[in-house]
């Protein structure tokens, strides 16, 4: 006898089986191209220098490991919410109400928890088609409706934008958008600056809430201020957002689970209220955040060099990914593909959507130990000056 004869098995996340399953396979050549995790030149986790110069500070700094405030630690809030959203008003006037998450993934949790438990119009997040598989899940088990606008046109591999912003515009007044700040995951496609702006025209016309997803601050383009540009915008146009920032990427500090969620409020009395709020919210699901990665996060953005060195940091792995792209799609050309690949050196982030079918992926998997999601999707920090031949060459053979 058992309580639980009538659980189902569920299925396993399509970017975490992936893995699973690279590690299965012991042919030599084998290539990860399904995590999104920064890789160095020799296919090694990477550390960032100056994260390493900030562990040996916390190290000789002989700290303690008392229970950090349900909201998190004050210096990493701080500096966190100002490299996001840049010196502004609402910052001087206390108008960002923010607390320390479980990483990207948590702030998504807490903000739509939040939203659950205080928005007053009804509860339905629209999620850019595709999107990053996770925000439904959580969004649904946060109790919202979860619904889709149009973002990526397969035709053109570019920003499907006229459906866009047909769709957002026909959310029903005061609907939830969610915006990828910048390196949209999957397609690697970005809004431009134009584009911000016209997006953000229909979003205020329509009342609706825009809540940023930034995982990639700085990592996308090697300059955060310039990844940072579309959120900036709409808060200097007065809009009230939400934005959940992930430290994974930026930082390499994926386990340590470091993030922070904020929201603009309307003012100091406000900010106080929401982050009472958002305080019982953590209190119940965590108690309190952890700590080591807020005091990486933290001495690195409040140290002056070793800010500087985390900069350097950004431009060697964008820029290595920003090669990674082009190799690939040269040496598709040496492979004498007839297929167009520019799109993958276009693209913008982490990943690469290159268009390929799911049966193709399939194949690259199976017969070349290349793997990658079913929709196409390639980490680029996956590919090294050893094995993009071997990766081009893979796809060139499963696209003749
Ligand atoms: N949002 C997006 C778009 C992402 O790609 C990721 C990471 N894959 C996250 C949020 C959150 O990641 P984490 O919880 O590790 O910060």
């Amino acid at each position: 006898f058992s309580f639980w004869t009538n659980v189902p098995k569920g299925l396993s996340d399509p970017i975490l089986g992936i893995s699973e399953a690279f590690r299965k396979d012991h042919y030599q050549r084998k290539v990860n191209l399904g995590i999104g995790a920064y890789r160095d030149d020799d296919g090694n986790p990477w550390t960032l220098p100056s994260v390493a110069k900030a562990k040996e500070i916390i190290l000789n700094s002989n700290l303690d490991h008392e229970y950090l405030p349900t909201e998190g630690l004050n210096t990493f809030r701080k500096t966190a919410a100002l490299l996001a959203y840049g010196q502004c008003p609402e910052i001087s006037e206390n108008r960002i109400a923010s607390v320390q998450s479980l990483s990207g993934t948590g702030a998504l949790r807490l903000g739509m928890a939040f939203i659950n438990r205080f928005y007053p119009h009804h509860k339905v997040i629209y999620v850019p088609k595709p999107t990053w598989t996770n925000h439904k899940n959580i969004a649904r088990d946060s109790g919202l409706e979860v619904r889709e606008y149009s973002y990526y046109d397969p035709d053109t591999k570019g920003l499907d934008f006229y459906n866009l912003l047909r769709d957002i515009n026909e959310a029903p007044r005061n609907s939830i958008i969610l915006l990828h700040a910048c390196a949209h995951n999957p397609t690697g496609q970005d809004p431009t600056q134009e584009q911000w702006a016209e997006i953000h025209d229909v979003i205020t016309r329509r009342q609706h809430l825009a809540f940023f997803d930034m995982a990639y601050q700085g990592f996308a383009s090697g300059n955060p201020d310039d990844d940072a540009y579309g959120l900036r915008y709409f808060v200097k146009e007065q809009n009230s957002v939400l934005l959940a920032q992930s430290f994974a990427k930026n930082f390499g500090l994926y386990a340590e689970r470091i993030g922070l969620f904020s929201v603009i409020t309307d003012s100091s009395a406000e900010t106080d209220r929401a982050v009472s709020q958002l305080k019982i919210l953590g209190r119940a699901m965590y108690s309190n955040p952890p700590l080591y990665g807020a005091r990486i996060v933290s001495t690195v953005l409040n140290t002056p060099e070793l800010y500087k060195q985390w900069h350097k940091d950004l431009l060697t792995m964008s820029g290595r990914i920003k090669d990674m792209r082009v190799a690939l799609v040269e040496k598709l050309k040496e492979k004498g593909s007839r297929h167009n690949w520019n799109h993958i050196a276009n693209q913008i982030g982490m990943f690469a959507y290159t268009g390929l079918n799911p049966d193709q992926s399939h194949n690259l998997m199976t017969k070349n130990h290349v793997y990658l999601t079913l929709d196409g999707r390639i980490s680029i920090a996956g590919l090294n000056t050893k094995n993009v031949e071997y990766v081009a060459e893979a796809i060139d053979s499963v696209t003749r």
